[in-house]
């Protein structure tokens, strides 16, 4: 049965919500509150379980085009000393599909393009929504404009609003305790092999360099540095070079070339939050999907792929419901709260371990990738990654 359907949010949940949505037969109507879609920040390393998302939706091989190589894994300390590098091959052997890190402009370019622009309003905010008596949803916007739906996809964000609509209740981001800097820089080989992921660890802080362009003749890295740090410390542009020399003073060569070479107006900086796992993704005629749902710390690189996993499973949820919303949305709600409120828990206590919320286990862990072969690094992915709904 085709279904009408409401989409608020144009970031990667709801676009490849939308995507899902039209291609299981629906009509869908996507809106978003800016005028311009400017992804907020570098790149994202879609994991293998969103590339499969990706793939089943047609957009896959694109993606997989525009995005980087990244064949090794290592870890060094601040002294530039290794401390583990692996082969991430076995992993996307196990798994049947590598990993795909791509610039956020590029990817939601893609899902725009499939959705269709015709489809997606911008510069049009949703300000509410209540259930109707026939059945459905009134869905109010910002220009004072009213829309009726069958179904309402609150894909707006972290900081969504809508949410608490849906649920009857506040839901509060918690501060995860680091800041995260991140921008894309020209790969070279003085900063780090170019289809390595390189990650540098110390003194609770960390410093990334991950290859991220699908073009040869362009390699770029989707670089960040993560520093603990109190909530709301000032957030200066022009001093972000000055600052994070002071936090990486004395750390390796590759680091401090890195230092030197990044475009600090081209930089995104971001005070990592999560929020507490939901206790259901539901309310009446409405889904709540992406970081809406389930914003979580980026230590496991999930967020954006438990979007892509919430968006097939909505849209397979209504296929066997057979235009049943109440069921559908029950299945949705079945799949996917325990799943994505583990990732959260599991993302949280990674973010914790990294940036030193107990500096023995943040010493213990990096004792462990003294020792760590890769093996127990990959387990971890893999598990992730094969607990999703396309295996
Ligand atoms: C530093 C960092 C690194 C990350 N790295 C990774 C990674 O490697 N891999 C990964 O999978 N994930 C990663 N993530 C997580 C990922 O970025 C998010 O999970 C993902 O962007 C969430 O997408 P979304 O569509 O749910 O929300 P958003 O991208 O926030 O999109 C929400 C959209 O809703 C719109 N909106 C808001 N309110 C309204 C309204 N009232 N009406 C209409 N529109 C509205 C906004 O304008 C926005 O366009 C990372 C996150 C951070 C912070």
């Amino acid at each position: 049965m085709t279904l009408n359907v409401l989409v608020v949010g144009a970031g990667m949940g709801g676009l490849t919500a939308a995507l899902a949505l039209q291609q299981a037969g629906h009509r869908v109507e996507v809106f978003d509150r800016v005028a311009n879609l400017r992804p907020v920040g570098a790149a994202i390393s879609v994991w293998s379980n969103g590339v499969k998302v990706l793939k089943a939706l047609g957009v896959g091989d694109a993606v997989e085009q525009a995005s980087g190589r990244m064949n090794e894994m290592a870890y060094l300390d601040k002294s530039g000393k290794p401390l583990t590098r692996f082969s991430l091959q076995p992993l996307y052997d196990e798994v049947g599909q590598r990993a795909c890190p791509i610039t956020r402009a590029t990817l939601q370019s893609l899902l725009l393009d499939a959705v269709g622009q015709d489809n997606v309003t911008l510069g049009l905010a949703c300000t509410d929504f209540e259930t109707t008596d026939g059945g459905g949803v009134t869905a109010e916007f910002s220009d004072g404009s009213t829309r009726q739906t069958d179904l309402i996809v609150i894909a707006d964000g972290t900081h969504s609003k809508l949410r608490e609509r849906a649920l009857g209740r506040p839901v509060r981001r918690r501060y995860c305790g680091y800041v995260n800097w991140n921008v894309r820089v020209a790969a070279t080989p003085d900063l780090a092999p170019l289809d390595h992921w390189v990650q540098y660890v110390g003194d609770h802080q960390r410093v990334s360099m991950m290859p991220m362009s699908g073009d040869p003749a362009t390699p770029e890295f989707y670089c960040f540095f993560d520093v603990p740090l109190p909530a709301d410390t000032p957030n200066v542009p022009s001093s972000y070079r000055k600052e994070l020399s002071r936090h990486f003073a004395g750390w390796a060569e590759p680091v401090q070339r890195l230092l030197d070479r990044f475009d600090p107006a081209a930089m995104a900086r971001v005070e990592i939050h999560d929020i507490e796992p939901l206790e259901t993704l539901i309310g009446e005629h409405a889904a709540i999907l992406g970081d809406a749902a389930h914003g979580m710390a980026p230590d496991l690189g999930q967020g954006g792929c438990q979007a892509m996993e919430d968006a097939w499973v909505l849209a397979r949820a209504l296929d066997s419901a057979g235009g049943d919303v109440a069921k559908a949305l029950k299945a949705y709600d079945e799949a996917r709260a325990e799943r994505v409120g583990e990732i959260v828990s599991r993302a949280r206590k990674r973010a914790e371990t990294t940036h030193g919320a107990e500096p023995a286990a943040t010493r213990a862990w990096y004792a462990e990738l003294a020792a760590e072969d890769g093996s127990h690094i990959m387990a971890g992915m893999r598990k992730t990654i094969l607990g999703g709904p396309l295996g």
